[in-house]
């Protein structure tokens, strides 16, 4: 029998506010452990949260982004369980009332059309973060306590271990357009559960599913998934059965592992949170953040690829990053041939950026001067290899593209490869004049002078012209 597999995610995503979700703590990454707390984080008695606006907008603009119906009113649970990392004893999250609902997000996969919709999304306190030494101890680091999270959660309309990493891939990429998280999994910004059971093909009811934390890198998710899934249809071919429970991805050995089994399950005693009010936003709200929101990077790859007449492969590599997708339009502004432009940043300055260890941001050739740079081949002064040499050495010195070529003599260069063409070209044009001259007939040499002189519009020298005929009459 052949089997399918299914697959759900629920991701968790840090946003990068100034502040902490329900305190003015500062919301900062690598500093001090303790040092950016307060009653509210530290879950002191008393101290009372209040709603930072700057995650609801965050919060706003995701859900947009992802195609959401964000909720007028929506409500903040206390999810109530006992971990060292808690220290109120619950969590603040959503629950019932959700902070957006039903969306989706499409993308390419393997030439078809893929679309994931994702069920919900709510905004929600992050835990302290538990550090655990090597002699046995736990330490506890409250920095992190209170950071705004999304948990973005998909229907299970994903279909395999490629298909999810691509899905995250592209959720990643549209959050970083967004600017409202940096998505670094290493950092912990990025957070992936996975869901995954199998079925028959053809088979309509879902199969059982496992749940699979601790991914956090997204090969990690990818390995992890197919070793599930692959571990899921052996059970059911040897007539086996699947039970619902918790594995862990063990990067080491490469293989999941039981954590904990369906009858352990936590019942966290959900009660919307006392001290906090409905989130109430209205229509104008979302209005202003969907008006503000930027041009998304599936949108900016079908124009690329419908509109500029991209190659895909390159349309997708320009899309990646919003910086880089930036430098390219800006770099098209001083060019007829956009595809040019796609070229040169999608190899030549990409290159650079990989092996460097820094961003678009810091790159120091700006894209005016690439584009002027461009602009000298795109009207044919300069030849392609002359370009990357000057390229190359506006990275190297900063100096600009046209001192470069005048420095360089780059744009004589071409005069000789151009003039050298058209010799080429009074040769091939005029057969008997060339069987005149190899019969001794020395002076019709004239009359392939005139001809080059004529394609140049006089700015050849003739002189040079008549050696070089001399030389390409001779040799061949
Ligand atoms: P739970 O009640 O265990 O929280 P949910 O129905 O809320 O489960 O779904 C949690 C996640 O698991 C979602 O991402 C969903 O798409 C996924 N999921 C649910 N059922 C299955 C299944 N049978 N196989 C794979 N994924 C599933
Ligand atoms: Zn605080
Ligand atoms: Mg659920």
């Amino acid at each position: 029998m052949e089997y399918e597999a299914v697959i759900g995610l629920e991701i968790h995503i840090q946003l990068k506010t100034k502040t902490k979700l329900f305190c003015s703590c500062p919301n900062l990454y690598g500093e001090d452990p303790n040092t950016l707390v307060c009653p509210v984080c530290l879950g002191l008695p008393g101290a009372l949260p209040v709603l930072n606006g700057e995650a609801v907008r965050f919060a706003t603009a995701v859900a947009l982004a992802f195609n959401m119906k964000v909720h007028t009113t929506s409500v903040f649970y206390r999810k109530n369980y006992f971990y060292p990392d808690l220290p109120k004893g619950y969590q603040i999250t959503q629950y019932t009332q959700s902070f957006s609902t039903d969306g989706y997000l499409q993308f390419e996969h393997e030439g078809t059309i893929k679309k994931v919709r994702i069920e919900r999304m709510n905004l929600e306190e992050e835990a302290a973060k538990s550090v655990h030494t090597e002699d046995g101890h736990t330490l506890l680091d409250f920095n992190r306590s209170g950071v705004p999270l999304l948990e973005i959660v998909t229907y299970p309309d994903i279909r395999s271990a490629r298909e999810a990493r691509v899905f995250l891939e592209k959720l990643r990429e549209t959050i970083r357009y967004l600017d409202v998280s940096g998505c670094d999994m290493e950092k912990g910004q990025m957070r992936v559960d996975s869901n995954v059971s199998v079925r028959p093909v053809g088979e309509k009811e879902l199969g059982t599913k496992v749940e699979m934390k601790n991914l956090n890198t997204f090969k990690s998710v990818e390995e992890a998934l197919n070793y599930e899934i692959h571990r899921q249809i052996e059970v059911l071919k040897s007539g086996g059965e699947i039970f619902q429970e918790t594995r862990m991805w063990d990067d080491f050995e490469r293989k999941t592992k039981s954590m904990r089994t369906k009858e352990e399950a936590h019942d966290y005693r959900y009660f919307p949170d006392p001290d906090l009010l409905p989130l109430v936003i209205d229509d104008a709200f979302i209005k202003e953040i969907k008006s503000s929101l930027p041009e998304l990077p599936s949108e900016r790859y079908r124009k690329y690829v419908d509109e500029w007449k991209i190659p895909p492969q390159i349309a997708h590599t320009l899309t990646q990053e919003k910086g880089i997708s930036d430098y390219f339009e800006e770099i098209t502004k001083y060019l007829n041939d956009k595809r040019l432009a796609a070229n040169f940043v999608a190899t030549e300055v990409v290159r650079f950026l990989k092996s460097g260890d820094f961003g678009i941001e810091s790159f120091s050739v700006t894209p005016e001067e690439a584009g002027k740079l461009l602009r000298f081949l795109e009207e044919k002064k300069i030849t392609h290899t002359a370009m990357k040499q000057v390229f190359y050495e506006m990275v190297e010195t900063s100096k600009r593209a046209h001192e470069i070529i005048r420095e360089k003599g780059l744009v004589e260069t071409l005069k000789k490869e151009q003039v050298f063409q058209w010799i080429k070209e009074a040769i091939e044009n005029n057969p008997q004049i060339v069987e005149k001259y190899r019969s001794g007939k020395k002076s019709v040499i004239a009359v392939l002078i005139g001809s080059v002189m004529r394609q140049s519009k006089g700015k050849a020298d003739p002189k040079e012209v008549r050696v070089l005929l001399e030389k390409e009459l001779e040799g061949s």
